[in-house]
């Protein structure tokens, strides 16, 4: 299911930088899965999927901090963040089938906390209950299909009899990584749970080559039940901060029945700075896409503001000016946060 170190050294030559996470590694692991592996192309030392799961050394720079969003701050429960008024995130496992080198919640993902314990999930559900104003959870972590089908049907289960009229929204990047796991036996389980407010399922695509058969098989078995489809990107150094790439991305999942929804400024997390896009890079490609894309293929380029100023869209009205090398962004509520401007 995934490929060892060993194994994917018989694939491809490491680099440098790669070899040297491998003598030191970093606390988020590595693991790529099958899938994935066989994307990259050995002959190609900058292939864009190697990039996004073979962990470099350059994760152990530790100028930033491990929880910009201040998602510690903001948790109602052990496992559920309520950072916004409407919406709600709850981190069902720390597991993934392949961990991302840009993930933004390091400090969880992979940690071996484990899946969500029977006693958290009814915590959440008793707190989903008392807090009426939540429209929205986002099933999230890591990545909820890690959970056994049984495990899912209880999470499910739970969560629908504390609020059926909660728009869940299935976040997950096991579409791309491992797709062979939305079989028959898993649809059945999400069959089961369709009714009161609708499922809305969360992918993550960043390269057009993700977008295999097989990928596009699983959001279609999504699709096909009535459950809508949305993407969220990541802007990544070296994997798709180009016009022609992400054009290509952006028509294929629209045609695909996937709506892009985010594209997302790298968060200021520690570990993911040679990673990182520069804002006005960002800002460039965003005017490009917009020339090129219609409404509908177009994804909303998004900065989640550190210190916890929450999402904001990155448009020029974001931005209110450059000082000492950061940028300054005026907040959603009217705040101000800096972010480096290269
Ligand atoms: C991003 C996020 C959401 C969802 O935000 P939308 O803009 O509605 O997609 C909810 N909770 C947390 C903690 C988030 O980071």
């Amino acid at each position: 299911m995934s490929a060892s170190e060993a194994e994917i050294r018989t694939r491809i030559v490491l680099k440098a930088e790669e070899e040297a996470w491998f003598r030191n590694p970093t606390s988020l692991p590595f693991l790529i899965s099958d899938h994935l592996e066989a994307l990259i192309d050995p002959a190609d030392p900058a292939d864009p999927i190697r990039k996004q799961f073979v962990p470099d050394i350059r994760e152990r720079n530790e100028d930033d901090s491990i929880d910009p969003l201040q998602e510690v701050a903001h948790s109602a429960t052990g496992r559920l963040v309520h950072r916004y008024e409407h919406r709600a995130a709850l981190l069902v496992t720390d597991r993934c089938f392949s961990y991302c080198r840009h993930c933004f919640r390091r400090r969880f993902t992979g940690a071996d906390t484990g899946p969500i314990s029977q006693s958290q999930l009814e915590k959440a559900a008793c707190y989903l209950e008392k807090h009426q104003e939540i429209h929205e959870v986002l099933l999230t972590g890591g990545d909820l299909f890690t959970l056994s089908n049984e495990h899912l049907d209880n999470l499910l289960s739970v969560l629908k009899e504390a609020r059926e009229d909660l728009i869940l929204r299935l976040c997950t990047r096991a579409v791309a990584s491992y797709p062979a796991r939305f079989d028959d036996e898993l649809m059945a389980v999400i069959k089961r749970h369709m009714y009161g407010a609708p499922f809305m399922l969360m992918t993550q695509f960043n390269h057009p080559r993700e977008l295999t058969s097989e990928a596009v098989e699983a959001v279609s078995r999504f699709v096909d039940l009535g459950i809508p489809a949305f993407n969220q990107s990541v802007l990544l150094k070296g994997v798709n901060d180009d016009e022609d790439v992400l054009e290509e991305l952006c028509t294929k999942l629209l045609y695909n029945r996937i709506k892009p929804y985010y594209l997302f400024q790298c968060d200021l997390v520690r570990g993911t700075a040679h990673l990182r896009v520069p804002v006005k890079r960002g800002l460039e490609i965003e005017a490009g896409l917009r020339r090129r894309l219609s409404g509908l293929a177009m994804p909303q380029y998004t900065i989640d503001l550190p210190e916890g100023g929450g999402k904001v869209p990155l448009t020029e009205d974001h931005l209110l000016g450059e000082e000492q090398g950061m940028l300054i962004f005026s907040t959603a509520d009217g705040g101000r946060r800096l972010y480096p401007a290269e």
